[in-house]
């Protein structure tokens, strides 16, 4: 099914994400509905029109599904019931959702996409999480199942004797005991899949973070990383195949002396794929509109020799003078307002020729 320019593309999420996704739309000329509970997502910029309701509003949703031709969403987080009232004109569908949301059921998917992951065990009470601890060796990281990102809903047990502190540190909630991964590298596979089953993958970008949050993504990524990628493809398209994806899916991996190991997907574009806006032919905002709209793919191909982009976070939004100010360095400000610590405001992405 072709969903032609002019048609309405409904997003449901109304953070930075949505406003590049939106930007791209524009670009084809579509237009975009933003559903967001906020005042004033930084979506909302750039977008034909909004509806601001909290997203389990059953009826509000019901609304915006008549108001669009198609819809997708830019996070994970979301009540997967009310989102099934948008059928079959939701792309990638609840399913995706209803996977990426769930650490346990992630990787329980993940192992029966034929993929691996660091063992882990599912925990709920603090002798389940001694138990896991005792099993998997120290360190081992304790994540929440649900409503994690950006590091939150993580504490580490780097000595049994930690464990008790980090059980309370995550508040107690249903999560998993992860081992501790002694990776070299961080790299991730942007995969994007049409409904029937075409795909294209991007260069993988090797990712760095710092507390949790992405620092930076560079292409290529280095000789050690740029082995492991095939079979990493091979999982996350193994994992896109399993979940009948459509749009673009992320997963992020641990580059292991024994290979890739899946840390997790996100069912959606992501900030390892920034530098596709400049750094390729045709950037991963632009190709899940077209996979989502059954529009033909387009090249995933480097613009350049390289791109390192690089994420403006907190108070570093407050550069952007001294950033503008370099003629090659494409800068992008999210419009969120006031800097918070930890928060997103920002990329900057370089690409050399
Ligand atoms: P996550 O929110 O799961 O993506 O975790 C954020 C970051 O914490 C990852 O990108 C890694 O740098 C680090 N991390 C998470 N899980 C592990 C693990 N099992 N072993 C080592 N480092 C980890």
């Amino acid at each position: 099914m072709t969903i032609p320019p002019g048609s309405v593309i409904g997003i449901v999420g109304g953070g930075q994400l949505g406003r590049m996704l939106a930007m791209a739309a524009a670009q084809l000329g579509y237009q975009c509905h933003i559903f967001d509970p906020h005042e004033h997502p930084p979506a909302a910029d750039v977008a034909a029109s909004v509806t601001r309701a909290p997203f389990d509003d059953a009826e509000a949703l019901r609304r915006f599904g008549e108001a669009v031709d198609v819809a997708t969403y830019e996070f994970e987080n979301l009540p997967v019931e009310a989102l099934a009232v948008l059928g079959e004109k939701l792309r990638p569908g609840t399913r995706s959702l209803a996977i990426a949301q769930d650490r346990a059921a992630e990787k329980s998917f993940i192992e029966q996409a034929g993929a691996r992951v660091t063992p882990w065990r599912a925990v709920s009470s603090l002798d389940e999480v001694e138990a896991a601890v005792a099993e998997l060796g120290a360190p081992v990281v304790l994540k929440t199942r649900r409503y994690g990102y950006d590091g939150k809903g993580q504490a580490w047990v780097r000595a049994e004797s930690e464990t008790e502190t980090a059980w309370y540190a995550i508040g107690e909630e249903p999560a998993v005991a992860e081992a501790g991964v002694d990776f070299f590298a961080e790299f991730s596979v942007i995969v994007a899949r049409w409904e029937e089953g075409a795909h294209a993958f991007w260069d993988s970008p090797e990712n760095e973070h710092e507390n949790g949050i992405l620092r930076r993504s560079t292409v290529p990524s280095g000789d050690a990383v740029a082995l492991q990628v095939a079979e990493a493809r091979e999982a996350a398209l193994a994992i896109a195949e399993a979940l009948g994806h459509v749009g673009v899916l992320t997963v992020e991996f641990f580059a292991s002396a024994g290979g890739p190991l899946v840390n997790e997907i996100a069912p959606r574009v992501h900030n390892s794929g920034h530098w596709t806006i400049e750094g390729a032919v045709i950037s991963q905002f632009e190709q899940h509109i077209r996979a989502i709209c059954g529009l033909p793919q387009g090249s995933t191909d480097l613009a350049g020799r390289s791109a390192v982009m690089e994420n403006l976070i907190g108070a570093e939004i407050n550069r952007w003078p001294e950033l503008v100010a370099q003629p090659g360095l494409h800068v992008h400000i999210y419009g969120k307002g006031e800097p918070r610590p930890g928060r997103k405001m920002g990329h900057t992405t370089r690409v050399i020729c």
